[in-house]
Protein backbone atom coordinates (compact mmCIF):
# COMPACT_ATOMS: atom_id res chain seq x y z
CA UNK A 1 0.00 0.00 0.00
CA UNK A 2 1.17 3.43 -0.89
CA UNK A 3 1.95 6.00 1.86
CA UNK A 4 3.22 9.20 1.89
CA UNK A 5 3.99 12.17 4.51
CA UNK A 6 3.64 16.23 3.35
CA UNK A 7 5.09 18.28 5.85
CA UNK A 8 2.47 21.57 6.76
CA UNK A 9 4.13 24.06 7.76
CA UNK A 10 0.92 26.30 8.15
CA UNK A 11 -3.16 27.07 7.02
CA UNK A 12 -1.72 27.66 3.59
CA UNK A 13 -0.19 24.57 3.40
CA UNK A 14 -3.06 22.56 4.34
CA UNK A 15 -4.91 24.55 2.11
CA UNK A 16 -3.03 24.10 -1.20
CA UNK A 17 -2.85 20.38 -0.30
CA UNK A 18 -6.55 20.14 -0.73
CA UNK A 19 -6.48 21.96 -3.88
CA UNK A 20 -3.61 19.70 -5.11
CA UNK A 21 -5.53 16.50 -4.39
CA UNK A 22 -8.78 17.77 -5.92
CA UNK A 23 -7.04 18.59 -8.93
CA UNK A 24 -6.19 15.00 -9.63
CA UNK A 25 -9.75 13.70 -8.70
CA UNK A 26 -11.69 13.31 -11.72
CA UNK A 27 -14.27 10.43 -10.82
CA UNK A 28 -15.70 9.58 -7.64
CA UNK A 29 -13.73 9.26 -4.75
CA UNK A 30 -13.78 8.79 -1.00
CA UNK A 31 -11.79 10.45 1.21
CA UNK A 32 -10.86 9.84 5.15
CA UNK A 33 -9.94 12.21 7.26
CA UNK A 34 -8.33 11.33 9.93
CA UNK A 35 -7.28 13.91 13.14
CA UNK A 36 -7.58 15.61 16.36
CA UNK A 37 -9.86 18.40 16.59
CA UNK A 38 -8.29 21.11 15.47
CA UNK A 39 -5.62 19.55 13.01
CA UNK A 40 -6.62 20.51 9.85
CA UNK A 41 -9.56 18.49 8.81
CA UNK A 42 -11.53 20.94 7.41
CA UNK A 43 -9.08 23.84 6.20
CA UNK A 44 -7.40 20.54 3.73
CA UNK A 45 -12.13 20.35 3.21
CA UNK A 46 -11.90 24.00 2.28
CA UNK A 47 -8.55 23.93 -0.11
CA UNK A 48 -10.27 21.00 -1.63
CA UNK A 49 -13.94 22.64 -2.50
CA UNK A 50 -12.13 26.03 -3.34
CA UNK A 51 -10.27 23.91 -6.24
CA UNK A 52 -12.85 22.56 -7.55
CA UNK A 53 -15.23 26.17 -8.18
CA UNK A 54 -16.89 26.74 -4.62
CA UNK A 55 -16.50 30.20 -3.40
CA UNK A 56 -18.47 30.89 -0.05
CA UNK A 57 -17.75 29.71 3.76
CA UNK A 58 -16.77 26.01 4.49
CA UNK A 59 -17.80 25.07 8.07
CA UNK A 60 -17.64 21.63 9.60
CA UNK A 61 -21.16 20.42 9.21
CA UNK A 62 -20.89 18.44 12.90
CA UNK A 63 -24.63 19.02 13.78
CA UNK A 64 -25.88 18.18 10.53
CA UNK A 65 -22.98 15.75 9.50
CA UNK A 66 -23.16 16.30 5.76
CA UNK A 67 -23.30 18.78 3.83
CA UNK A 68 -24.43 18.49 -0.19
CA UNK A 69 -22.11 21.09 -2.78
CA UNK A 70 -22.63 21.12 -6.10
CA UNK A 71 -19.53 22.10 -8.19
CA UNK A 72 -20.32 22.10 -11.80
CA UNK A 73 -21.49 19.13 -12.93
CA UNK A 74 -20.19 17.34 -9.79
CA UNK A 75 -21.48 16.85 -6.51
CA UNK A 76 -19.45 16.99 -3.16
CA UNK A 77 -20.60 15.37 0.33
CA UNK A 78 -18.51 17.07 3.03
CA UNK A 79 -19.21 14.71 6.45
CA UNK A 80 -18.45 15.40 9.98
CA UNK A 81 -19.35 12.40 12.18
CA UNK A 82 -17.76 13.38 15.24
CA UNK A 83 -21.62 13.90 17.05
CA UNK A 84 -22.68 10.37 15.64
CA UNK A 85 -22.94 8.64 18.65
CA UNK A 86 -24.03 5.16 16.91
CA UNK A 87 -22.99 4.05 13.10
CA UNK A 88 -26.42 2.92 12.32
CA UNK A 89 -27.44 6.69 12.60
CA UNK A 90 -25.92 6.40 9.14
CA UNK A 91 -28.18 3.89 7.90
CA UNK A 92 -31.50 5.86 9.08
CA UNK A 93 -30.04 8.70 7.14
CA UNK A 94 -29.62 6.93 3.96
CA UNK A 95 -25.73 7.02 4.14
CA UNK A 96 -25.63 3.94 1.33
CA UNK A 97 -27.00 6.48 -1.51
CA UNK A 98 -24.83 9.44 -1.10
CA UNK A 99 -21.80 6.63 -1.64
CA UNK A 100 -23.14 4.73 -4.82
CA UNK A 101 -23.51 7.69 -7.02
CA UNK A 102 -20.63 9.04 -8.75
CA UNK A 103 -19.96 12.02 -6.03
CA UNK A 104 -16.60 12.55 -4.16
CA UNK A 105 -16.98 12.10 -0.62
CA UNK A 106 -14.96 13.88 1.63
CA UNK A 107 -15.35 12.61 5.73
CA UNK A 108 -14.21 13.62 9.02
CA UNK A 109 -14.17 11.63 12.10
CA UNK A 110 -14.77 8.06 9.95
CA UNK A 111 -13.94 5.76 12.72
CA UNK A 112 -17.38 6.97 13.92
CA UNK A 113 -18.92 5.59 10.89
CA UNK A 114 -17.28 2.40 11.33
CA UNK A 115 -19.05 -1.03 9.88
CA UNK A 116 -21.08 0.98 7.83
CA UNK A 117 -19.26 3.73 6.00
CA UNK A 118 -17.82 2.24 2.51
CA UNK A 119 -13.87 1.92 2.38
CA UNK A 120 -11.81 4.51 1.22
CA UNK A 121 -9.71 5.19 -1.58
CA UNK A 122 -7.41 7.43 0.22
CA UNK A 123 -7.09 8.10 4.16
CA UNK A 124 -5.25 11.36 4.88
CA UNK A 125 -4.38 11.53 8.87
CA UNK A 126 -3.50 15.26 10.07
CA UNK A 127 -1.43 15.52 12.90
CA UNK A 128 0.28 17.84 14.86
CA UNK A 129 3.81 18.84 14.37
CA UNK A 130 4.32 21.73 17.58
CA UNK A 131 2.61 24.95 15.99
CA UNK A 132 2.28 23.37 12.05
CA UNK A 133 1.19 20.05 10.77
CA UNK A 134 1.66 17.12 8.67
CA UNK A 135 -0.54 15.00 6.38
CA UNK A 136 0.36 11.21 5.85
CA UNK A 137 -1.84 10.19 2.80
CA UNK A 138 -2.44 5.96 2.25
CA UNK A 139 -3.77 4.61 -0.47
CA UNK A 140 -6.58 2.33 0.18
CA UNK A 141 -7.84 1.36 -3.11
CA UNK A 142 -6.56 0.59 -6.67
CA UNK A 143 -8.21 4.00 -7.84
CA UNK A 144 -6.77 5.94 -4.34
CA UNK A 145 -3.14 4.08 -5.11
CA UNK A 146 -3.22 5.58 -8.64
CA UNK A 147 -4.02 9.02 -7.74
CA UNK A 148 -1.57 9.39 -4.91
CA UNK A 149 0.80 8.74 -7.81
CA UNK A 150 -0.05 11.29 -10.18
CA UNK A 151 -0.17 13.82 -7.20
CA UNK A 152 3.32 12.58 -6.29
CA UNK A 153 4.42 13.70 -10.08
CA UNK A 154 2.64 16.73 -9.73
CA UNK A 155 4.26 17.98 -6.65
CA UNK A 156 7.65 16.73 -7.89
CA UNK A 157 8.37 16.84 -11.66
CA UNK A 158 11.24 14.90 -11.67
P1 LIG B 1 -10.45 20.16 12.19
O1 LIG B 1 -11.49 20.16 11.11
O2 LIG B 1 -9.42 19.06 12.02
O3 LIG B 1 -11.03 20.14 13.59
P2 LIG B 1 -9.91 22.89 11.36
O4 LIG B 1 -9.47 22.80 9.95
O5 LIG B 1 -11.30 23.32 11.63
O6 LIG B 1 -9.58 21.49 12.09
O7 LIG B 1 -8.97 23.87 12.17
C1 LIG B 1 -7.59 23.84 12.01
C2 LIG B 1 -6.99 25.05 12.67
O8 LIG B 1 -5.58 25.00 12.53
C3 LIG B 1 -7.41 26.34 11.97
O9 LIG B 1 -7.41 27.36 12.94
C4 LIG B 1 -6.32 26.57 10.92
O10 LIG B 1 -6.09 27.93 10.67
C5 LIG B 1 -5.12 25.95 11.61
N1 LIG B 1 -4.24 25.25 10.65
C6 LIG B 1 -4.58 24.51 9.60
N2 LIG B 1 -3.51 23.97 9.00
C7 LIG B 1 -2.44 24.40 9.70
C8 LIG B 1 -1.03 24.17 9.57
N3 LIG B 1 -0.54 23.39 8.60
N4 LIG B 1 -0.22 24.74 10.48
C9 LIG B 1 -0.73 25.48 11.48
N5 LIG B 1 -2.06 25.75 11.65
C10 LIG B 1 -2.91 25.21 10.77
MG1 LIG C 1 -13.61 19.88 11.18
Amino acid sequence: MKTCVIPLPDEAATLNLGAQLARVCNSALVIYLYGDLGAGKTTFSRGFLQALGHQGNVKSPTYTLVEPYELGSRTLYHFDLYRLADPEELEFMGIRDYFAGDALCLVEWPQRGTGVLPEPDLALTLRYVDAAREAEISAISATGEALLTQFQQGRDPA
